[in-house]
């Protein structure tokens, strides 16, 4: 099963990928958590990366679909995969379906979490990062059981310096210029589906699994 998360920055799609990756045992795949680790790795990948990752641009589609097609390209990802994140263009969108085609496969489902721009800044300055495993949270809609740690390796909980309001706004601005044309994209091929990310997680869960069966 190879599945899309489409959807706003923090509108839920790592969140909702994580639990579809431990439900479905496919790989979540997710282009900024691989940024992220370059970054703090301090690899030539990363440095490229975080020029644009700081100022809320996307990074250029050449580099980001080489890390992308060489990691689906792992032994782990035969039976399919979950990608948070990946596509961000419609470039993006076009070489993935190439590859795929070439081996005779296609994306099953695109599943667009439906957040409003109004709902978004708040979603962000509120999230905290696990700066180890990557694991997210909300400080006021999914807490951590003790303020600060991690509840899955107890690492510190941090904000991302991305997810400050000022580098939100220019995320959803490019997430409307250049991610959202993917909703047609998909749409056209028969696999696009929405879910309403504004209701609870676990809601939003099981109106992602009605989807996916
Ligand atoms: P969020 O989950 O909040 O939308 P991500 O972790 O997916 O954020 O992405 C963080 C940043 O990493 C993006 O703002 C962008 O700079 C970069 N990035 C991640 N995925 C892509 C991609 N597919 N194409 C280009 N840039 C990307
Ligand atoms: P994305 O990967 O789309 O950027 P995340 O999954 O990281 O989004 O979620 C963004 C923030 O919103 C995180 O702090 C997360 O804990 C929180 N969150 C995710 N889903 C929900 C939900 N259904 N209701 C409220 N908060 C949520
Ligand atoms: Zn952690």
């Amino acid at each position: 099963m190879k599945i899309i998360m489409l959807g706003a920055p923090g509108a839920g799609k790592g969140t909702q990928a994580k639990m579809i990756a431990e439900k479905y045992h496919v790989p979540h795949i997710s282009t900024g958590d691989i940024f992220r680790a370059n970054i703090k790795n301090g690899t030539e990948l990363g440095m490229e990366a975080k020029k644009y990752m700081d100022q809320g641009l996307l990074v250029p589609d050449e580099l980001t679909v080489r890390i992308l097609l060489d990691r689906v390209a792992q032994d782990d990802c035969a039976n399919g995969y979950v990608l948070d994140g990946f596509p961000r263009t419609i470039p993006q969108a076009q070489v993935l379906d190439d590859e795929l085609a070439k081996l005779g496969e296609k994306i099953d489902y695109a599943i667009n979490v439906d957040v409003p721009d109004e709902n978004i800044v708040n979603r962000m300055s509120g999230r905290r990062a696990c700066i180890k495993c990557g694991a997210t949270y909300h400080i006021a809609h999914v807490p951590p059981k003790k303020e600060g740690v991690c509840d899955v390796c107890g690492s510190e909980l941090v904000l991302r310096d991305d997810d400050k309001p000022e580098t939100v706004l220019n995320r959803l601005k490019v997430y409307h210029d250049q991610t959202q044309p993917l909703i047609d994209f998909y749409t056209a091929k028969g696999v696009l589906k929405t879910v309403d990310g504004t209701k609870d997680m676990q809601d939003v869960f099981q109106a992602v699994t009605d989807i996916l069966g």
